[in-house]
């Protein structure tokens, strides 16, 4: 059986003295509606905030299922916005459902082997996750769990293993469900749409929350420039 909520915690990187990448110097022309998530970001920094990512569709390309390390690609943007956080020393913590497991499409061991040719693509980037947790479950599958996201346990869980607070934290993802947790914590979610994302979802985070076309501006509004 599987473990619920199976974490990973990335160790001690090399060369993390954040000397590795240069800053967001390159990134797309803020809009003057991000200047208040930016002053909210500056004030997340004495709290240890984290920022909370999902992984298909914001760090890698949703492909459906992705199930064998040579499927993974990373998001163009996705390495950088990384090194932005590490840079800022903001812990990055990739919260990701694998409903894939639940349905058998691939084992608790492939999973495994995509998440460390993801850590090994952004490793060559100069970028890091912090720690990585998944719910491997499906409510049609396995019935019902309180990790997968919408639910809170695997953050609960980051919360105490990584020493971050979630309330001060940000959470960012490409369906309204990676970012409805910010609600239960009142923290900032960002939406950064994917081709997966239904309209609607967009229309309810721009209304709710906030959208933000591209995840190196999103990680900047939420470490705060
Ligand atoms: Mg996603
Ligand atoms: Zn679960």
């Amino acid at each position: 059986m599987t473990h619920p909520g199976t974490r990973y915690t990335a160790p001690e990187p090399a060369g993390s003295s954040g000397s590795t990448g240069s800053g967001p110097t390159s990134g797309p022309r803020r809009r003057a509606s991000l200047i208040k998530s930016v002053a909210i970001g500056e004030a997340l920094r004495e709290t240890r905030a984290a920022v909370f990512l999902d992984r298909d569709g914001t760090i890698i390309r949703d492909t459906g299922y992705v199930r064998r390390p040579e499927e993974v690609e990373l998001m163009p943007g996705a390495a950088l916005a990384i090194r932005i956080a590490n840079n800022r020393q903001f812990p990055v913590i990739v919260v990701t459902n694998q409903s894939g497991i639940a349905r058998g499409m691939f084992s608790e061991h492939e999973y495994d082997a995509v998440r460390r040719r993801v850590t090994s693509l952004l490793g060559e980037a100069g970028a890091f996750v912090d720690a990585e947790y998944h719910c491997p479950h499906h409510p049609d599958f396995t019935g019902p769990c309180d990790c997968r996201k919408p639910g809170i346990a695997l953050f609960e869980r980051a919360a105490t293993e990584q020493g971050v607070d979630p309330a001060a934290s940000a959470f960012i993802g490409d369906r309204w469900r990676d970012i409805e947790p910010a609600r239960h914590y009142g923290a900032r979610g960002i939406l950064v749409p994917s081709e997966a994302t239904p309209p609607e979802e967009v229309a309810r985070a721009q209304s709710e929350m906030l959208v933000i076309p591209s995840l190196i501006a999103a990680v900047e509004a939420a470490v705060g420039k």
